[in-house]
């Protein structure tokens, strides 16, 4: 069953396993770590772990730390390296705090810094999916955040929101709740009069796109309503629920579960967890432009032939993930690709009996199977 109000994530049945990200704004204040707020919080994390709930948390704060640390100017901000220089530093304390805070309760902290291609990569997302069954079986509660230090710009998540969906779905958490400094999605910028916060959402759509504001970025983490409404579209194609919730507030946790305060983005289906992986992939590796025949045939549940193909963009090999799109750029699906770049190119629009000449070797059944696709 899915969690359909906001009151479900306390309950075990309903939610054996929640994921909490905590935003950089909660966790440091102008004078570093707010200790105290944090303490509160974990003593409620302890509240959840006693009601037979497992809890991953996706804590951000290295590079604010880490840049409150060595002075360096916009927060850490400045450029790649000042980021990955304070997230070196940060991070140490950061899980430092975590581990002790934790510990006061009788839990075990245990750190995972992930980069964007270990969830993206098959073999390396199924190894962290391990780790994680693992750590919770053994009873201690996870603490991730991106490997800032060696993430380079290209390979960033560079917001926590979507990294907790993305860790949520690797260890089918049943519900993500991103803690930041504000108490949901508004229906317009919440400063304009006559705001009015959605308590629940179902399905991220373009009209909620444009209620997200970049305004409501508070300067210190780098997400904003943008980036949550991503990490909620990536929930919602893995059949996860996603709140978003205030964090400045007394016992958090208990606002949300007691006072229902917050955004729930309910999710839309249940999608094949491989398939989910697929269509929560972030870095797509090029496109393949469909004529509207294949189009129609994709969305009745056909592979992807090349006779429907236009043409290809991009550079990619066999098994990498593409988007088919329509000649109008819509995006219709993500797919693994069963040719490089080349060879779609070489039997762009060809029947497939006339393949195999073009190739030197005998077709397969389709370019993009459609057990390998995730229709958008
Ligand atoms: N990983 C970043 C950090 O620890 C935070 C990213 C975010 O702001 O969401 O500082």
């Amino acid at each position: 069953m899915p969690i359909t109000r906001v009151s479900d994530l306390a309950d075990k049945a309903q939610c054996p396993l929640l994921v909490i990200k905590v935003g950089s704004a909660l966790l440091v204040g102008r004078d570093g770590v707010r200790r105290e707020w944090l303490a509160g919080l974990v003593a409620e994390i302890a509240g959840v772990r006693a009601r037979a709930q497992q809890v991953i948390v996706v804590s951000s704060g290295a590079i604010a730390l880490g840049a409150a640390t060595l002075r360096l100017e916009k927060g850490g901000r400045g450029s790649l390296a000042d980021a990955q220089a304070a997230a070196a530093v940060g991070q140490i304390a950061l899980s430092g705090l975590w581990a002790d805070l934790l510990g006061s309760h009788g839990l075990t902290a245990a750190q995972i810094l992930l980069t964007l291609e270990d969830l993206e990569d098959r073999r390396r997302y199924l190894n962290v999916t391990a780790t994680l069954t693992r750590l919770l079986d053994a009873g201690a509660v996870p603490v991730i955040n991106e490997n800032d230090s060696v993430a380079t710009n290209e390979i960033r998540f560079g917001d926590n929101d979507r990294l907790a969906a993305r860790v949520a779905q690797a260890a089918q958490a049943s519900a993500v709740l991103l803690l930041s400094d504000i108490d949901g999605l508004y229906d317009r910028h919440p400063k304009e009069p006559g705001a009015r916060m959605i308590p629940v959402v179902e399905g991220v759509t373009p009209e909620v796109h444009a209620m997200a504001s970049a305004e409501s970025n508070s300067g210190l983490g780098s997400g904003g309503m943008v980036s949550k409404l991503q990490a909620a579209e990536i929930a919602e194609l893995a059949g996860i629920s996603l709140v978003i919730a205030n964090g400045q507030h007394d016992r958090p946790i208990a606002r949300v579960t007691e006072q229902g305060i917050g955004t729930l983005f309910l999710p839309r289906r249940k999608a094949g967890a491989r398939k989910a992986w697929l269509g929560g992939r972030l870095r797509l590796k090029g496109s393949l432009v469909v004529d509207p025949g294949a189009a129609a045939a994709l969305l009745r549940g056909s592979s992807l032939l090349a006779k429907g193909i236009t043409a290809v963009e991009g550079v990619f090999e066999r098994g990498d993930p593409v988007a088919i799109i329509d000649a109008e750029g819509r995006v219709l699906a993500h797919g693994l690709s069963e040719y490089d770049a080349a060879e779609c190119a070489a039997i762009t629009g060809l029947h497939s009996t006339e393949q195999a000449a073009v190739l030197g070797y005998a077709p397969r059944s389709s370019v993009v199977h459609r057990d390998q696709m995730v229709l958008k």
